[in-house]
């Protein structure tokens, strides 16, 4: 136990002794008794206090307690000025047990932060592992849009990455063989080798997964107003006070000095905004804890009103709404090549992607080693590539047909098509089934029965396959075949065009300028890309496009709670200020409000933690 517990608790037996034994007899060892005991009760407070004073913060909240115990005391009301003490130390208590609680349940929920790593073994073959298997000397591989997830020295000859997450400049940062690279950046290279300078345990990235914890920092509007208003609101009520005390003088044919004093202390105590600052930040607090247990995770409270009041929902399809896995269904191939060859040359091509495309299309094994091979991504169009003498195009067809390719050999498909060119000539076709999550099944319906307006899709994908996905879900409407600098245009178009909230939910790097364009940002997915999940606002760490309505119900609950709160609290102190200054209340009654509100409006913030 602290010796601020002991100290308490201390002061608590003696008060009650001190009570019971009823301390009737007047005179000095009864005084000082008082003085030992209020004392032991606040000496935080007090310590608090001269801190605050000395740092220029007078109207402080430990001030504002400290005045008026001395107020207490030298009107002799020992009693009162010992539970102010002790009923503020108290509601303090329970405060930090809540803050505790909420703490610990928001640190397991970043664990789940952490994904796995490509090593590569001494004979050249790959092997995923996990990042805590990673040794100093490793040698790594990281695809585009990956974050790097280790401390390290670049063997690529060159490469260029996006360090914002972890300098703030959004810039990217071009890099060269030799140069320290820093766990937390983003890999913007299609395919870039460093070697571990450090454990993973031990690397930058560790304090980008407490990045979420920093966030909470970053302060929801109502949460600043409430601060702002406390800061002017103090003030007000001490001038208050002082009129209270002073202005009887002029009116009260008997002034008793005692009684105005008492009275103004009355108000003072009242005017302690305890229950707001510490119920708003709490609530939100632990509005964040309470979506990261479920796999959400919001950068800021902030995000957490604008979900509430968010009017529209516009989705990416490919592994937002369908299934990340896909299948391939058809190879078909052109001009006397094998079926066998156009897939060969799509695994290598592919081999460098994360796209759930590539992955169905490579495979098992992670990347081939082959000499002369170089490729690069273009998100949501496709892969150029270079193996040997070969230029290898692969992608949808508006890419192809952008690069000149001609493509009218093969008719229009219910499927994801992929186009295979080499050296400028089509060579065959990838036909993909991507099946709807069980899910996104009926979403819109089920959104807008929760007074969601809008539920659009945005994809990269065919107008067939967009329009299939659009009547399973029962979207209001979609856009199909837009490459991602399209996807945010109409984002910004929507936003333009009206004030309602509009939340953007992807997973790929095609999703990224989207999300940093929507006013909510999310990424959905155990495997959304790093680059989505850095730019996104809320991060959810599961595959179900349902969690989109959890995150939305959640969200209106936290914010309907803080509202419920300020009300409470607003309403309470009102009351008491009314008897106050008729002169009906105790000092200790009124302390014993605000703690009582605070109580109650922690109490109502608790329920949050059981949605
Ligand atoms: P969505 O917007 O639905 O997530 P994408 O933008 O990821 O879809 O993909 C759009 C289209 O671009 C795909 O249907 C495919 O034809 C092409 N494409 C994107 N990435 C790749 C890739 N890595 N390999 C081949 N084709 C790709
Ligand atoms: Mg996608």
């Amino acid at each position: 136990m602290k010796l601020n517990k002991i100290a308490f608790l201390l002061a608590i037996i003696l008060f009650l002794i001190f009570i019971l034994i009823a301390s009737s007899d007047e005179g000095i060892i009864n005084e000082i008794i008082w003085l030992i005991l209020i004392l032991l009760a606040g000496h935080n407070v007090f310590l608090g206090a001269i801190k605050d004073v000395y740092q220029s913060k007078i109207l402080s909240e430990f001030f504002l307690m400290t005045l008026s115990t001395i107020g207490a005391f030298l009107l002799e009301y020992y009693e009162e000025a010992a539970l102010i003490m002790l009923i503020y130390n108290f509601g303090e208590l329970i405060q930090k047990k809540a803050v505790e609680k909420a703490k610990a349940k928001i640190e397991a929920a970043n664990k789940l932060k952490i994904k796995e790593a490509i090593r590569e073994k001494s004979n050249g073959n790959t092997q995923i592992i996990s990042p805590m298997e990673i040794e100093e000397g490793d040698i790594l591989l990281f695809k585009n849009g990956e974050m790097i997830c280790v401390d390290g020295e670049l063997l690529s000859e060159n490469m260029w990455v996006d360090m914002s997450s972890i300098t703030g400049e959004s810039k990217p940062v071009f890099l060269k063989k030799g140069d320290n690279v820093l766990s937390g950046s983003i890999c913007m290279e299609t395919l870039a080798k460093i070697k571990a300078r450090k454990k993973f345990e031990d690397s930058n990235i560790y304090k980008i997964l407490i990045e979420v914890e920093a966030s909470l920092l970053n302060k929801s509007k109502y949460e600043k107003f409430i601060r702002r208003f406390s800061k002017k609101y103090v003030p007000v009520v001490v001038l208050i006070a002082l009129a209270i005390f002073i202005f009887p003088i002029f009116l009260d044919g008997d002034y008793n000095y005692k009684k105005w004093l008492y009275r103004s202390l009355v108000v003072l105590m009242i005017s302690c905004p305890c229950a707001f600052l510490v119920s708003i930040p709490l609530s939100y607090f632990l509005g964040i804890g309470a979506l990261s247990k479920k796999g959400i995770i919001s950068k800021g409270s902030e995000f957490i009103d604008l979900i509430a009041k968010s009017r529209k929902v516009f989705f990416d399809k490919t592994g937002t709404l369908t299934k990340n896995v896909l299948k391939i269904q058809k190879v078909e191939a052109l001009n006397g090549y094998s079926k066998d060859q156009i897939l060969i040359l799509a695994k290598i091509a592919e081999s460098i992607s994360n796209h759930p495309i590539a992955k169905a299309i490579v495979g098992e094994s992670a990347f081939y080693p082959i000499d002369n091979f170089s490729a690069k991504e273009i998100p949501g169009e496709g892969i150029i590539a270079q193996i040997k003498d070969e230029k290898i195009l692969i992608g949808s067809k508006n890419f192809l047909k952008e690069k000149g390719i001609n493509i009218n050999n093969f008719d229009k498909t219910n499927f994801i098509e992929v186009y295979v060119a080499k050296n400028s000539s089509l060579i065959g076709r990838i036909l993909l089934e991507d099946e709807i999550k069980e899910g996104a099944k009926n979403l819109g319906e089920e959104l807008r029965k929760y007074k969601i307006k809008k539920v659009a899709i945005l994809t990269g994908d065919n107008f067939n396959k967009a329009e299939k996905i659009a009547r399973e879900i029962k979207a209001d409407l979609f856009y199909a075949e837009l490459k991602p600098f399209e996807k945010s245009e109409i984002i910004i178009n929507e936003k333009r065009n009206s004030k309602e909230k509009i939340i953007y939910v992807g997973d790929g790097l095609n999703d990224a300028v989207a999300i940093s364009n929507a006013d909510i940002g999310v990424s959905l997915g155990k495997l959304s890309s790093d680059l989505s999940m850095k730019a996104a606002d809320v991060s959810i760490l599961d595959d179900n496009p349902k969690k989109i309505i959890e995150m939305i119900l959640t969200s209106r609950k936290i914010f309907s709670i803080v509202i419920q709160n300020t009300v409470i609290a607003i309403s309470i102190k009102a009351i008491v200020m009314i008897f106050g200054l008729l002169g009906d209340a105790k000092i200790w009654q009124a302390l014993a409000a605000d703690v009582g509100a605070t109580i109650v409006v922690i109490l109502n913030s608790l329920r949050i933690i059981k949605t």
